[in-house]
């Protein structure tokens, strides 16, 4: 059975006052949820906040990224042993955003999983097509090949034990647009089969998030599909309720 898991990915939004008041109602909404895996990635700045008022209770916290490389002259780069400092338990890699507007390719994302496991992080590792692929239905390509490039380095799906994996279809990410849940399901499915090829029994236990405007009027159609285990929430992590109501959803079909 696969906890299910909500995630909040507040990308580079508020500031330490709302990143205050953000963790303070979240805490409060979580506090008697233990059916559900409740993790915030807050702005790097916040994380040592972050870790003061969350110690101590079921939600866990990390980074939005970070860096492949252990340490050195990397400027405006933050290490794996850094998030570890302020007590992080999951880091998110190769989110579309890092792929596209920082050139983040397969290998650069898998060297960054690589990082996080090696340090003990839980990474999340973010897979999705764009609008283009889609319509020319190379989606499951596309996923299975970002997806195959962590597998590769990994020399297998052992890692993906320590791993949680995310489809985003870029198309659908702070769009409003969301995958419908059978095209969802499709592309869970077909990842769940790739991680079967090599290891029957993490490909039964790995979880997969959907993310791309998830909200409390579409999730529970989401949650209802057999292969989509949580989600990973952008814009509406922001909004205390909103982001407590998706995990009462998910907690409802559990
Ligand atoms: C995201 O950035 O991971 C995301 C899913 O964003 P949104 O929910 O805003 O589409």
């Amino acid at each position: 059975m696969r906890k299910l898991l909500i995630a909040g990915n507040w990308k580079m939004n508020g500031d330490k006052a709302e990143a205050v008041k953000l963790l303070a109602g979240i805490k409060a909404g979580v506090a008697d949820s233990d059916d559900i895996e409740w993790v915030v990635f807050p702005p790097f700045v916040y994380l040592a906040e972050t870790e003061k008022m969350l110690a101590g209770s079921n939600i866990a916290w990390g980074g939005q990224n970070l860096s492949a490389d252990k340490n050195g002259a990397f400027t405006g780069e933050t290490s794996a042993s850094m998030l570890r400092d302020f007590a992080s338990e999951y880091v998110l890699v190769g989110h579309s955003e890092r792929r596209i507007m920082y050139a983040e390719d397969d290998r650069r994302v898998a060297a960054k999983f690589d990082a996080a496991i090696t340090a003990g992080l839980k990474p999340i590792l973010c897979v999705g097509e764009t609008y283009e692929e889609r319509k020319a239905g190379v989606t499951e390509q596309v996923v299975n090949c970002q997806l195959g490039a962590i597998l590769a380095l990994e020399g297998g799906a052992d890692a993906l034990r320590q791993a949680v994996i995310a489809y985003e279809p870029v198309w659908a990410i702070g769009t409003g647009l969301t995958a419908t849940p059978e095209e969802a399901q499709a592309v869970h499915l077909a990842l769940r089969q790739q991680v079967e090829k090599d290891d029957e029994e993490i490909a039964k236990s790995v979880r997969i998030l959907y993310g791309g405007s998830v909200k409390a009027s579409n999730a529970a159609e989401l949650f209802a599909q057999p292969d989509i285990d949580g989600a990973l929430v952008g814009g509406a992590s922001l909004d205390v309720n909103e982001f407590l109501s998706i995990g009462q959803l998910c907690n409802s079909l559990s």
